[in-house]
């Protein structure tokens, strides 16, 4: 049975250290593809921008054609207006004349607004760039850490595992179907063993049936505690 207990002991350490190595493993890389995400992201919208800046210079373009053709037009009238002579063609021309103005005026404003657009737009744009060049720069360094780290214990993390499974096959499935839940779960906090304590579980302080305690002393069988399920085990003093 001393063996056993050795075994145990084995497999607790075990499993604590590849819970300490799984963050290395597992979960910084994960977090570093999140952030990669993120940069996408970023990479995304400063696209995005940079067309709609394509389609507001297009649109301030044709507005300052329409702009051009009105203003002349308007020069035309007011040529035409030294000659005119009646007062119905007097009348016609004053009025095609107002009607020119006022669409000037709207060109002008509709300008306006997309130079504005044109500006946040530009704004945007490099407040973008500078958050892409800064992310983009921690990345480049967090990505050196976890490649270095991975590449550092990988390899302990495989041979860890590997021998995690030999120990496994040295329980009985029931036991070690319990043993597969409380490594899975975090509310143990890696501590997978418990030892009899007054006929007590030393880890949850529950009380023990008088019988279990009796054959865990014997040393016979693996028995885990019915209320936090960790491997019980007796401490000859
Ligand atoms: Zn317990």
């Amino acid at each position: 049975m001393s063996d056993k207990i050795e075994v145990m002991r084995e497999l607790s350490d075990i499993i604590k250290e590849l819970k300490r190595i799984k963050y290395y493993i597992e979960e910084k890389p994960r977090e570093l593809e999140d952030k990669k995400q993120e940069l996408k992201k970023i990479e995304d919208r400063i696209d995005e921008i940079d067309e709609e800046h394509e389609e507001l210079k297009k649109d301030l373009a044709q507005i300052e054609m329409d702009l051009e053709e009105n203003r002349l037009q308007l020069k035309k009238y007011n040529n035409q207006m030294l000659l005119v002579k009646k007062e119905k063609e007097y009348n016609a021309l004053n009025n095609e004349i107002y009607y020119t103005k006022t669409k000037i005026e709207n060109l002008n404003s509709q300008k306006k607004e997309k130079q504005i657009k044109i500006e946040e737009n530009r704004k945007k744009f490099e407040e973008l760039k500078n958050e892409r060049n800064d992310l983009k720069e921690k990345l480049k360094e967090q990505e050196e850490k976890v490649n270095e780290k991975l590449e550092e214990l990988k390899p302990k993390y495989d041979k860890l595992q590997k021998r995690k499974k030999e120990l496994y096959k040295k329980f009985p499935q029931d036991i070690r179907n319990k043993l597969k839940g409380i490594e899975n779960s975090e509310k143990y906090q890696n501590r997978i063993m418990a030892k009899v304590n007054k006929g007590m579980c030393g880890a949850c302080k529950m009380n023990l049936p008088p019988q279990m305690v009796a054959e865990i002393r014997k040393g016979n069988k693996i028995y885990t505690c019915p209320y936090c399920g960790r491997l019980l085990f007796w401490e000859q003093k």
